[in-house]
């Protein structure tokens, strides 16, 4: 039996060389980043407030901040990572605190439901050799018969209803929930927003659920198909936990611990120089070669001649008039597809739009069956290419 979850899937998602060091390598995670030690110390401090009501107490608002304090200081290491620099570890804990006062402001006395699970271990079974496990931060019988999954939320970003309509997480553990408890007729997600003291609701349809189990089991099978594991920069990387041995970053490591002096004679740097210069003279001179193109085919049109002699070689102008067919943007292509076909020319015309097969082919999109056919007619191609990009002032390290 596979297992995965959906962070496991997330991560993937979000970047693979990120999940290949995560999951397959099992590369030991750095310490926490900040934003990530102050959300567990939140739920630690939900999850026991939550356990008190349970069995009958009520903490008060200092109850609950106390508790926080404390799980914060028997956490708490030096290593955790303080991203950004306009932030200080008081900052965050201060942010964390404000959030579990605005919560007990909102729900004391917690008698809105029954609280069935607490950090709740839940398990979908795909198919025959596929499961996804997840936890439940809370699973609730509310007063009305609902059953709901909250999820806390420490983000510094409040989701929009669009976004939570769209999230997969809690709607899969909503397939497990029906699964658990058969008699759930209606199932809403929940999501608290904690530090802008906001809920977000959600609730799914039966056909929502059945294309979710479709799509993960799709995605699973996508991600056991993969042997590449290709970098995907992004702002996360600022936050991820293998930043320093990542192929896209290892340089810049290198590099900063480099001293300035010696950061220019770098071999690897002064080969990027110098091909971003080659790169810049070459463009200026393409413009400056397209300018004289159309300046010697003035003259020449002037002068009426149809070959232009320089001191070692014989210029020839090719002149042409021909028809113009609407290009792969043009509206009016589609009337143009429609003319061939109703008059039986389309197969004459069109052809294999090679480079979409092997978009589809390289991201596993085709149907097994066709994918399977093709195959002993698609060799594997491999090569690299070089984009280049401003640095930007994070990644320069003030140089
Ligand atoms: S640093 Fe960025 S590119 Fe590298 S593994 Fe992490 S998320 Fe992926």
């Amino acid at each position: 039996m596979s297992v995965f979850s959906h962070s496991r899937i997330d991560s993937f998602e979000t970047c693979p060389k990120k999940y290949e060091f995560s999951y397959l390598l099992k590369t030991p995670r750095g310490p926490d980043g900040i934003e990530a030690f102050m959300g567990s110390r939140v739920h630690d401090a939900l999850e026991w407030l939550y356990g008190e009501v349970k069995v009958c107490r009520l903490p008060s608002e200092e109850d609950l901040v106390g508790r926080y304090a404390l799980v914060w200081d028997e956490c708490w290491s030096d290593d955790v990572r303080v991203t950004r620099q306009d932030r200080t570890v008081d900052d965050y804990r201060a942010i964390g605190e404000k959030a579990l006062r605005q919560y007990h402001r909102r729900y004391a006395p917690f008698d809105q439901g029954v609280t069935v699970g607490l950090e709740m271990r839940v398990g979908i079974r795909l198919d025959e050799t596929h499961e996804i496990v997840g936890y439940i931060d809370r699973l609730v019988k509310a007063s009305d018969g609902v059953w709901e999954i909250h999820d806390y939320k420490t983000s510094a970003t409040l989701a929009t209803q669009e976004k939570a309509d769209a999230d997969r997480q809690l709607a899969l553990y909503e397939l497990a929930v029906r699964e658990m408890y058969p008699d759930a007729r209606e199932v809403c997600l929940v999501w608290h927003y904690v530090a802008f003291d906001h809920e977000v609701r959600s609730c799914r349809t039966p056909e929502q659920l059945a294309d979710l189990r479709a799509e993960i089991l799709s995605a699973v099978r996508r991600i056991e198909a993969q042997s590449e594991f290709p970098t995907k920069v992004s702002r996360l990387c600022d936050w991820c936990d293998f930043r320093t041995m990542c192929p896209a970053w290892k340089h810049e490591a290198e590099l900063a611990a480099l001293p300035a002096r010696e950061f220019e004679l770098e071999p690897r740097v002064a080969l990027v120089d110098r091909y971003v210069e080659v790169g810049e003279r070459l463009r200026k001179l393409e413009g400056e070669k397209d300018a004289l193109c159309e300046e010697i085919i003035r003259r020449a049109d002037e002068d009426g001649l149809d070959q232009v002699l320089g001191s070692d070689h014989v210029l020839k102008v090719f002149r042409f008039t021909g028809a113009s067919v609407p290009g792969r943007d043009d509206p009016r292509r589609d009337a143009v597809e429609r003319v061939l076909r109703a008059d039986g020319l389309w197969d004459r015309f069109s052809c294999l739009a090679t480079a979409s097969l092997t978009k589809a082919i390289d991201a596993g999109e085709l149907p097994r069956e066709t994918a399977d056919r093709l195959a002993r007619y698609v060799t594997t191609r491999s090569g690299a290419r070089l984009y280049p990009r401003k640095r930007s002032q994070s990644s320069t390290g003030g140089r």
